[in-house]
């Protein structure tokens, strides 16, 4: 499998506590996760590693940033961590942690401060770092460099090792470790060559951020199966009634289930989702391929073989497909978990 990967995830590395239901918790979501599946894809030989382009020399990869993000956003995204350094006098070492929310209701004013930036463009809890955005970007790019490969028939298949992972971030937002949606900007590139794509969302928790990038538009079907979001992050979307407005109505689609779903559960709603992709006919299936659904991650329950058998099933789409890492935080199983997915998808090909 052609695999895109870049070292400057590493540039992303929070270390504060951050805090869960009223409990300081490490990070879950650091350097150590695009190690570990590395290191698994190349000790089961599944790795052809490829290097991205970096963003500051291809300018069609920053076009395709600003047709799923909004200019502001972006431009808050990469300048944010060194304004709140020279607001707070901190040496460039901190992390930047939103901590007032917009006022729903009327009256909405984003006054030019940082601190009010920071709560208007986040939808948790998660820092800008001084590297977030160099590491971000290089996600994006993974994403960008294995679809090019796909959209041009030189592999039928790529995988982009993207970290920080993207789709809980909106047009407009970040979340849920997501700063830049990567499988958004993945299917993105797929409708700037002229072809329909479809994203195909496993992560256990909702698409949401790239429900709401597509939101209005039938180039792009978006299917995400995940955990009911009344009980599990991100509670406020993927719910089945979200289904798309305008051009777009009838071209989302959210398929849930309930906490600690296990493989014979989870394998009819995986079934109905890839029944939705095929009948939308895409050029190109972009995979959302979070491995959080495993059960030592606490929320679904899947486990070993299971994953073999999810790659088989993407496989058997028997479409060009771009499979871009999304989120899986049990660093014990992480990396065989992603590389199962990668051997089934490859041996059904
Ligand atoms: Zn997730």
């Amino acid at each position: 499998m052609l695999v895109f990967a870049s070292e400057d995830h590493r540039a992303h590395n929070p270390t504060e506590l951050h805090l869960f239901a009223g409990e300081a918790l490490p990070p879950k979501e650091v350097p150590a996760r695009a190690e570990t599946i590395l290191g698994a894809l190349k000790a089961a030989g599944l790795a052809d590693v490829r290097e991205p382009d970096p963003l500051d020399s291809d300018p069609s990869a920053r076009d395709l940033l600003s047709r799923v993000h909004d200019a502001a956003y972006l431009e808050f995204l990469r300048t944010a961590h060194q304004r709140w350094c020279a607001l707070t006098g901190n040496d460039g070492g901190g992390e930047a942690m939103p901590f007032v929310r917009p006022i729903l209701g009327p009256g909405f004013t984003v006054p030019d401060h940082v601190l009010a930036e920071l709560g208007r463009y986040s939808n948790d809890a998660d820092p800008l770092l001084a590297g977030t955005w160099q590491a971000a970007t290089s996600a994006a790019t993974c994403a960008i460099g294995a679809a090019r490969t796909v959209v041009s028939g030189d592999a039928g298949a790529a995988y982009a090792l993207a970290r920080p992972p993207g789709h809980h971030a909106g047009p407009d937002n970040f979340g849920g470790y997501c700063y830049l949606n990567n499988s958004a900007i993945a299917a993105e590139l797929v409708t700037a060559t002229g072809g329909r794509a479809a994203t195909l969302d496993v992560d256990t928790h909702a698409g949401n951020g790239t429900q709401a990038v597509f939101w209005h538009r039938r180039d792009v079907l978006s299917v995400s199966l995940h955990i009911d979001p009344s009980v599990e992050y991100p509670y406020f979307q993927g719910y089945p009634a979200e289904r798309g407005a305008g051009d777009g109505e009838g071209f989302n689609h959210n398929l849930t289930m309930g906490r600690r779903t296990q493989w014979p559960g989870y394998e009819p709603v995986l079934d109905q989702a890839c029944r939705l992709v095929d009948d939308f006919g895409p050029d190109v299936v972009v995979v959302a391929l979070g491995v959080d659904t495993a059960v030592e991650d606490g929320v679904l329950a899947l486990e070993g073989d299971d994953y073999l058998r999810l790659g088989e099933r993407l496989a058997r789409l028997g479409r060009p497909t771009v499979l871009v890492q999304e989120g899986g935080y049990d660093l014990r199983v992480l990396g065989r978990n992603v590389a199962a997915v990668i051997e089934g998808f490859a041996q059904a090909r």
